[in-house]
Order: C-alpha cells, then sequence, then structure tokens
C-alpha cells in the first residue's frame, strides 16, 4: 500500500516544487522591484524636497539682496545714517543664506560650484559695498557700482534658480514616472497574489484528495489486516493445520488442538512448559532446526519443510513445518505444521502399488507401453531389456518390428490401423516379427484407450506378451491333434469294418444279383432285352454306391489339412447315417432323422464335420448296443438355432449320462470303455470350436445321453428350402 503512496506523492512533488520556485522567484523579483521604488521615490522626493528648498533659499537670497540693495542705496543717496540699521543683520543672513545654500547643494556638482562661487560673490560683494559706503559720500556712481555688483550676485541666483527649476521639472517627470511603475508592479503584485491564491487552492484540494486517498487506504488496511486476523483466527481454531506460538529459545507458547491432538499432547502438558520445541525434535533432525532458527533470525521466514516430530508416546510423525516471525515481538515466530502421516502413507501404498504393478508386469507381461494421440510410443517398460525395442516417438504398426509385416499382412495391419483410430480397445492382438535368427518371433498386443477429463483422446495404455514359444506349443498341439484325429479316424474305421464290409458288400452282392440275372433274361427265348437293361442299370447304380463309399471312407481317413467350403449339412449328416446303417441294424436301433428343410449352407471343413456326426453316432451305437432292455432309439435333428446359427441334436434311449459326467466326457483320454481311447469327443469339441462352434452334452428324457454342437452362420448365407426328410433306417 505504501509504494503506490510514494509515487503519487512523488508525482506531484515536481511540479510543485517548479510553482514554488516559479512563485519564491516571482516574489523575489516583486519585492526587489517595490524595494527599488520604494529607494528611488524616497531619493525623488528627496531631491523634490532639497530643490524647493534651494528655490526657497535663493528667493530669500534674493530678497536679503534686495533689502540690502535698497539700504544700501538708500543710505547712498540721502547718507541718512537710519538706512543703515539693520545693515549688519542682513549682512549676517546673505552669508548664512549662501553658506545654507551650499550645504543644500552639495550632492550636485554644477549647483554646488554654483553655490560656492555664489558665496564668495555675495561674500566679495558685500565687503566691496562696505567699502563704498565707508569711503564714498553720496554719490550715484557709487551706487551705481554698488547695483552692478549686486547685479551679478542677482544673475548668478537666477541661474542657480533656473538648473533648480529645470531639476524640479525632472524631479517631477521622474516621479511620474515612478508611478506608472508603481502602477505596473501593484498589478504584478495582485497577480502573482491571485496565481499563489490559485496554487495554494491547488495544492490545498490535492493535499485533500491525498489524505482522503491515504485513509481510505488506512481503513482498507486496516480492513485487510481485520480480514487476515479473522482468518488467521479461524485457520487456528478450524484445526485442520497445527499452529504453534514459539520463541526462538524453543519454548512453545501457544498451539491449537490440531497440534497438540497430532502430538497426543493436551492443554494442561502445554500449560506446563513440558512442550518444547527441542525435546520433540529427534536428535538427527536438530541440525535441521538450528539452521530454521538462523534462517528466521536473518530473513524473518522460513521455506516449508518437511521434518518430523516424537509424540508423547515416544512414535514420531512426518510433518510439514513452515513459520515466520512476528513483527510485533522479535523473539516470537508462528509455525503452522501439518500432519503427513495420511499423505507418506498414501505415497507409501502408491509406492507398493506402483512395486506391485511391475512385478505384474513382470511376470504377466513382457511389455508394458504407452502411446500418445498419434499412436506414437511415449513410454515403454520391459520385463526384460531388449535390445531391439521400438524406438521412443515411432508409430505403432511402422516401427521396424513390424515393417515389413509378417503376421497380420498389410491388411490385417489396416485393420488394426481403423481400430487405432477409432480409439477403440483391442485384446491380444498378434503379430509376428523377424527374430535375430530369421525365424518368426510373436507378440500378442492389447490396448486401452486413454482419454482426458473433457473427454478427449490421448492416446493408448497398453502391454504386450511374446507369444513364440505359446505359438509354437499351440502349432505342435495342433499337429498332434492332427495325428491323434487320424489316430481316432483309423480306430472308428476299424470299429465300422463290418459296417463298411457290409456296405460294400451290399452293392457287390446286388451287383452278382443283377448279373446273374441279366444273364438269365439273355439265355431266355426270345432274350428279354428290357429287363437286361434294368438289370445292367441297377449294377452301374450298385457299382457308384460302393464306389461312394470307399471314397468316403479313404477321405476320413486320410490325413488332410482343415479346408473351408460350403456344404449342405443335411447331406453330410445323411452320408454318415448311410456309413452306420448297417451297425445300427446290426443292434435293433430305431433311426428317427429329423433335418429341417430350409437350413443354410455351412461354411467350414466338410470331412472334419462328418467325423463329429459319425463319432457321435458311433458312441450312441455303442451306448445303445450295450444295454439290453427297452426300445434302442436313436434321433438325429438339424435345425435352425434362434440366434442364428445351425443346431445339430444326437440323442439317444441309452444309459445316458450322470450330472457330473456331461463335462467330464469332452476331457482327453477320459473314457469308460476296455478299448476306448477318451479322444474322441474331446478331439470333436476342438473341430466344432475350430470352426467357431460350440458343443455340449446333456441327459435325455426319460433315459439316455443327447450330443448337441451349434455352428455360426456367415452373414450371407441364402436359405435354401428343403424337404423334411424323416425315415427309419431300412
Ligand atoms: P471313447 O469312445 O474312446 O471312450 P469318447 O471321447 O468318444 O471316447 O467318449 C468318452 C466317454 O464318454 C465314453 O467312454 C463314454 O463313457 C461317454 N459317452 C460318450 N458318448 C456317450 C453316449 N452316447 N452315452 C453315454 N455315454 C457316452
Amino acid at each position: 500500500m505504501s509504494v503506490p503512496l510514494t509515487q503519487s506523492s512523488r508525482w506531484f512533488a515536481r511540479p510543485l516544487t517548479l510553482v514554488v520556485v516559479v512563485v519564491l522567484a516571482a516574489v523575489v523579483s516583486t519585492g526587489f522591484l517595490g524595494l527599488r521604488y520604494w529607494q528611488e521615490r524616497q531619493a525623488v522626493s528627496l531631491a523634490h524636497e532639497r530643490s524647493r528648498q534651494v528655490l526657497e533659499t535663493l528667493d530669500r537670497l534674493r530678497a536679503v539682496i534686495a533689502d540690502v540693495e535698497a539700504q544700501r542705496r538708500g543710505y547712498l543717496l540721502t547718507l541718512d545714517p537710519s538706512y543703515l540699521k539693520a545693515y549688519g543683520v542682513s549682512d549676517e543672513s546673505v552669508r548664512r543664506d549662501a553658506q545654507a545654500l551650499q550645504a543644500l547643494v552639495a550632492n550636485d556638482p554644477l549647483q554646488n560650484h554654483r553655490a560656492g562661487h555664489l558665496a564668495l560673490t555675495v561674500a566679495a560683494k558685500l565687503r566691496e559695498i562696505d567699502d563704498i559706503v565707508k569711503t564714498a559720500s553720496t554719490s550715484g556712481l557709487a551706487a551705481l557700482a554698488m547695483i552692478r555688483s549686486l547685479d551679478e550676485i542677482r544673475s548668478q541666483i537666477d541661474q542657480m534658480v533656473d538648473h533648480e527649476r529645470f531639476l524640479l521639472v525632472d524631479h517631477e517627470k521622474r516621479a511620474e514616472a515612478l508611478e506608472q511603475r508603481n502602477a505596473w508592479l501593484i498589478a504584478t503584485a495582485v497577480v502573482i497574489v491571485s496565481v499563489l491564491a490559485v496554487v495554494a487552492l491547488a495544492l490545498a484540494r490535492l493535499e485533500a484528495a491525498r489524505r482522503r486517498k491515504a485513509i481510505a487506504e488506512n481503513v482498507a488496511l486496516h480492513g485487510d489486516l481485520l480480514a487476515r486476523d479473522k482468518k488467521i483466527r479461524r485457520l487456528v481454531d478450524a484445526n485442520i493445520v497445527g499452529i504453534i506460538i514459539w520463541d526462538l529459545e524453543g519454548h512453545i507458547l501457544e498451539a491449537n488442538d490440531a497440534f497438540l491432538h497430532m502430538l497426543g499432547y493436551d492443554r494442561e502438558d502445554l500449560a506446563s512448559g513440558r512442550v518444547n520445541r527441542t525435546d520433540l525434535t529427534p536428535p538427527e533432525w536438530r541440525y535441521r532446526d538450528a539452521r530454521t532458527v538462523e534462517e528466521l533470525k536473518r530473513m524473518g521466514t522460513v521455506q516449508p519443510f518437511e521434518k518430523e516430530y516424537f509424540r508423547k508416546d515416544g512414535s514420531r510423525v512426518p510433518v510439514l513445518l513452515g513459520g515466520t516471525m512476528l513483527e510485533q515481538s522479535p523473539n516470537h515466530g508462528v509455525s503452522f505444521v501439518l500432519d503427513l502421516t495420511e499423505r507418506k502413507r498414501a505415497e507409501e501404498a502408491l509406492r507398493q502399488s506402483e512395486e506391485r504393478f511391475r512385478t505384474l508386469v513382470q511376470f504377466s507381461f513382457d511389455v508394458y507401453w504407452e502411446t500418445d494421440a498419434q499412436h506414437r510410443f511415449i513410454h515403454q517398460e520391459f520385463a526384460e531389456s531388449l535390445a531391439e525395442a521400438p524406438a521412443p516417438g515411432s508409430e505403432i504398426g511402422k516401427t521396424r518390428w513390424e515393417v515389413p509385416y509378417l503376421e497380420p499382412d498389410e491388411e490385417g495391419w489396416r485393420k488394426h490401423r481403423e481400430t487405432l483410430d477409432a480409439h477403440l480397445p483391442f485384446r491380444d492382438f498378434e503379430l509376428a516379427r523377424p527374430g535375430p535368427d530369421g525365424s518368426k518371433r510373436y507378440v500378442s498386443v492389447s490396448g486401452l484407450p486413454m482419454f482426458d477429463k473433457a473427454g478427449r483422446f490421448v492416446g493408448y495404455r497398453g502391454v504386450g506378451r511374446h507369444i513364440t514359444e505359446r505359438r509354437r506349443a499351440e502349432e505342435a498341439l495342433r499337429a498332434m491333434q492332427v495325428e491323434l484325429a487320424h489316430a481316432n479316424r483309423v480306430t472308428t474305421m476299424g470299429q465300422l469294418t463290418a459296417s463298411i464290409a457290409h456296405e460294400v458288400n451290399q452293392p457287390i452282392a446286388a451287383t452278382v444279383t443283377n448279373a446273374q440275372a441279366a444273364l438269365r433274361w439273355l439265355s431266355a427265348q426270345p432274350p428279354d432285352l428290357g429287363e437286361v437293361r434294368d438289370s445292367l442299370r441297377r449294377i452301374v447304380e450298385d457299382g457308384k454306391r460302393a464306389g461312394n463309399v470307399i471314397s468316403g471312407i479313404r477321405a476320413l481317413i486320410n490325413k488332410v489339412p482343415p479346408r473351408k467350403d460350403r456344404f449342405d449339412l443335411n447331406e453330410a449328416i445323411l452320408e454318415m447315417v448311410a456309413l452306420t446303417r448297417s451297425e445300427m441294424l446290426k443292434h435293433g436301433i430305431l433311426l428317427q432323422t429329423e433335418l429341417a428343410p430350409a437350413l443354410p449352407m455351412v461354411k467350414g471343413d466338410r470331412t472334419q464335420l462328418q467325423q463329429v456326426i459319425l463319432n457321435l453316432i458311433l458312441n450312441a451305437i455303442e451306448a445303445l448296443g450295450g444295454g439290453d432292455d427297452g426300445t434302442r432309439e436313436l434321433r438325429i435333428n438339424s435345425e435352425r438355432e434362434a440366434a442364428g446359427g445351425v443346431l445339430v441334436t444326437v440323442r439317444d434311449s441309452g444309459p445316458g449320462l450322470d450330472a457330473e459326467d456331461v463335462e467330464r466326457v469332452f476331457e482327453a483320454f477320459y473314457t469308460t470303455k476296455d478299448k476306448g481311447m477318451g479322444m474322441g469327443l474331446a478331439i470333436c469339441r476342438s473341430m466344432v470350436e475350430a470352426h467357431g462352434g460350440r458343443m455340449w452334452a446333456s441327459a435325455n428324457e426319460p433315459r439316455g445321453a443327447v450330443f448337441q454342437f451349434s455352428l455360426p452362420l456367415e452373414q450371407d448365407e441364402s436359405v435354401q428350402a428343403r424337404q423334411i426328410q424323416s425315415h427309419p433306417a431300412a
């Protein structure tokens, strides 16, 4: 507050001095001029007075001279001594006047000279007249001479009178000029006084304004102080932070409840003086305390710093401390004390959480990464140091890890890029990169988009895992599965030998029968060529049937890589039914097929899915073959699922499954059969799942087991109308 005040006083101090200087100069010069005027005025009136006196004296002298002349002339004309009565007196007064005149004109050299000359002339003439009077008897000549000598005096007097009159006129002129100057001086004085009055008024107003402002500022300052005081008081009372008032020796004079509570003391302890700053401070903090005291003495305040205090029970409390000396008393200060226990705990918790996170990353993931809004790596943490990690700032999908694209291909990467640009989360994005030895190294990456408070996308956070080993294991497993599936198929075919033999034998036997019939029709007289043609057509059909059976079996047994083709599921089911028909017959099983007419085409490996169906049928036949009571029923359904896929159900009325077995039967090597492998259902499920489908088992009502699998459909599957084919096994 004091800063603007001095600034404002400085602001008007400069013109003020200027004004004061100007006014002073005006006053001094006016005073000087006034003094000069007064002196000149004095001199002029003195000179005027003297001139007047000179003229008076000269007049008197002239009168006395006239007197003297009249007396002397009278005497000389009459010789009457009575004329000489006053003689001595007149003489004396003439001389006195001449001397007085000399004194009066002492300052005027010309007049002085003339006065001197006049005095001498007067003295000389008077003596001369005396001589004339003493020596001469009555004579007109003497009188004339006397008069003549007096005329000289008179002319000298006239000269002086003239000069003096001239001087008088001059004095009057000077007096007039002085009067004029006087008027100017008065006018100037009036102007100066007015200016002074205006300036004084302005200054007074300025000063008043300044005072008003200062008062207002003081009031505000006071208000501020009060408000601050109130705030401090509130802070003390609110007990949010501990507040203490201390002296430099270490005594705590005042403390609020928060402080006492923090350290486990009470008011009594404080009053008894037991709470001492030095005692509260653990030894290793004493040096810091001494430094703080030094700082307080030097600077009056100390920056907040962390330290520890002892609680009453001896335990320690971490605190944040800041303080300042009190202005009023140089030995006392106030400090705030903030309990950092919670913060330290939070920090520790954070540190531990970070450590846990690090451990988690180390054990669960091989890399933790973060990118910015432009998908550039800004942070990466690797479980083990990697020489060929993507450089910071490089962009996802463009680092030397990824380019040239191995897996996925460029198209796959483009799709991934679309996911990134749409700021969507992604999981298990698997990519391959070339290893140092040229082999493929696989990495699985997952990421979550991050948004700031305003909802703006700021980048991704994610993890990555090396999955090369897993990939290899998966590949090995897949190879093994193929191997096992093959073995399973061979076994299944082994089980089917009789059925297959029957399937093949039947058309062959029919061929033989038909051939014999044809021969018979040929040897008839006349040969019935129509019958022969019929027999031969049947032979061709039987031959084709046998051929189909054998090629189907070959396809099932052959180790062929999975294919993706569109096929009619119902047809595939019927083929498997045909293959197992004789087996069913052998066991007296009643088969019912209920295939949905408008089943869409299925996309996948026809042979694999046929193997699944075959497995289920054979398992059912086996289950039904073991029992000896009741009707043996086998039902095969195909239908559209509500969810949009297709569902195949194989239902039997055999011994069925226990509730706990419905999942176990799918485990590898789980079997209840003497010569079973326990792989059939496990392989079936993995094949169905490889097609994106599901497979499960449940109990049939009133008895038996139900095995079902569903397959998803591609979006563009066309719906084809089909007839219901429902018929018992012949
Ligand atoms: P395997 O036939 O070699 O035993 P599977 O995986 O095909 O191997 O079958 C596993 C087990 O599931 C069988 O041993 C049998 O106990 C049970 N199982 C399979 N199908 C049926 C069924 N239709 N009814 C009752 N149990 C069955």
